[in-house]
């Protein structure tokens, strides 16, 4: 299993299926109780351009955790969906300004294209990328769907955990970037 890329090996565009072990895939998230019970399929689409690589796909795995309500074991599906462009260079420190070949200004945010990341050489490694997405992605608390599960949260019986406060602070992060969209 590799995330590099090997970029001489890619056509212009085309379609990569890649695919993440369980192991790793919690190792990506530590900081939740969640786990990742089978490999994570990752199948992306990919274009290069004059503005760099993009890459686009669905994350797809399934997770186990325990129903925020009822502590019942409760498998969940995740698929996310995930784009991002890669230029070639390094990152711009804060505040510098960068002119391309044609003279113009600034490294041009453009909304469509999702997370920008570097990458120098030839080699391009996804990891970094897609450990956040999948990080930020899972759910912060999974419920089962049982009826009694339900009935007992209707009931007023609910068992209330009180919230880690690292999972507050992805709760807070992941808010924030639904926020700013
Ligand atoms: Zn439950």
């Amino acid at each position: 299993m590799s995330l590099v890329l090997d970029l001489k090996s890619l056509n212009a565009d085309g379609h990569l299926d890649l695919a993440v072990p369980p192991e790793t895939a919690n190792q990506w998230s530590k900081h939740l109780v969640i786990e990742t019970a089978n490999p994570v399929k990752i199948d992306l689409k990919y274009r290069f351009s004059d503005q760099g690589l993009f890459l686009e796909g669905v994350l797809q795995g399934t997770i186990l955790g325990d129903c925020h309500r009822c502590n019942e074991p409760t498998p969940g599906d995740v698929e996310l969906k995930v784009r991002a462009r890669y230029l070639e260079g390094t990152p711009p420190r804060l505040g510098e300004r960068r002119q391309d070949e044609e003279g113009k200004w600034g490294v041009e945010l453009d909304e469509e294209a999702g997370e920008l990341e570097y990458y120098s050489g030839h080699h391009l490694d996804l990891t970094d990328w897609l450990r956040d997405e999948w990080a930020l992605g899972l759910p912060v608390s999974l419920h089962c769907g049982s009826e009694a599960c339900r009935e007992g949260a209707a009931g007023g019986q609910e068992t209330r955990k009180s919230i880690d406060p690292r999972w507050q602070f992805l709760a807070d992060l992941k808010a924030q970037m639904e926020e700013e969209g």
